[in-house]
């Protein structure tokens, strides 16, 4: 009974967030038409988008859908949002400069292979960086998503779909880091939430994952991306700023969606997560602030759905 309990709970979850995430494309879409017709670019804003893995046609189930893009929306979005003029950096230029106007930082999280063979490509052809945060050891084949989550429903998933869920080799990594467009930060070691681990475990986890990817890249590694991402889901604390300023990080990226202020501390930086079926357009709302009323509705959905995966 309480299994068939927590499945329902589990099915609800995922339907009512694809549900939501539905009615806001619709309403940010019409919103960002009506603003293109009134002339308005709104050009001092910028953002980070936070990717996972790339498909090609693959199904992909409900519970899934908000860590996977198809290879063809990917690249439809990156021409969209060029043809609309914003400029892309990798996180350590973005905090190079202050407050750059229209300007987007691609992110992907974790470390998925897809990464070199279908998204890798394309960022070369247009000549755009991205940064790349690795769980190291997923690529030494020591940990795997989902991670530490109990939930059946999720394991069935990634296990139907597992060809995404393949880490990158180092020697892709490497070849990667070669170009000087891809930058690597960290995603820890074991993908854990730092919120909820004693202090010399959140060291070791912040030093050994980038140790291991400068030795790897032979570049420093200077940013973060905290596992989880959401600060409910205890993926971090307040007090990991000092942790990740002794460990040699310079930024940290949340899972928390929305843009970032002039005020907002570079060590809990917010981004927009993509999720399947998004347009360029939907981006391009999302940056010019037209979601930032979903940010709202992200904490109470996760007080509903409190101790779920975190995604
Ligand atoms: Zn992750």
């Amino acid at each position: 009974m309480r299994l068939v309990l927590a499945l329902q709970a589990g099915m609800l979850r995922y339907r009512a967030k694809n549900l939501f995430l539905a009615l806001e494309r619709r309403v940010n879409r019409s919103r960002l038409a009506r603003k293109k017709e009134k002339g308005s670019r709104g050009s001092s804003l910028s953002g980070f988008l936070a990717y996972h893995s790339i498909c090609r046609k693959e199904r992909i189930p409900a519970c899934l859908q908000g860590e996977v893009v198809r290879e063809a929306d990917f690249s439809a979005q990156l021409d969209q949002l060029l043809q609309s003029g914003f400029r892309f950096l990798s996180l350590e230029e973005w905090m190079s400069r202050l407050q750059p106007p229209r300007t987007v930082v691609l992110t992907f999280d974790d470390g998925y292979s897809g990464i070199f063979h279908q998204v890798f490509p394309l960022l070369e052809r247009y000549r755009i960086p991205a940064t790349i945060f690795l769980t190291t050891g997923f690529l030494n084949n020591q940990v795997r998503p989902p991670w530490d989550s109990p939930s059946r429903e999720l394991q069935r998933a990634f296990h139907r779909t597992s060809s995404l869920w393949q880490p990158l080799q180092w020697g892709q990594v490497r070849e990667m880091a070669t170009t000087g467009r891809i930058e690597f930060g960290s995603h820890g070691c074991s993908h854990r939430r730092l919120g909820r681990l004693p202090a010399a475990e959140v060291k070791r986890e912040l030093l050994l994952s980038r140790e291991e990817i400068e030795r790897q890249t032979g570049r420093p590694v200077r940013t973060f991306s905290y596992p989880f991402g959401v600060g409910r889901y205890g993926a971090y604390r307040s007090d990991l700023e000092k942790e990740l300023r002794e460990a040699g990080y310079m930024a940290a990226c949340t899972g928390e969606e929305g843009r970032p202020a002039a005020q907002t501390n570079p060590f809990f930086l917010p981004r927009f997560p993509v999720r399947l079926g998004d347009t360029g357009t939907d981006l391009e709302g999302r940056l010019a602030g037209l979601s930032d009323w979903t940010s709202r509705c992200q904490h109470i959905f996760h007080r509903l759905f409190t101790g779920s995966h975190g995604d």
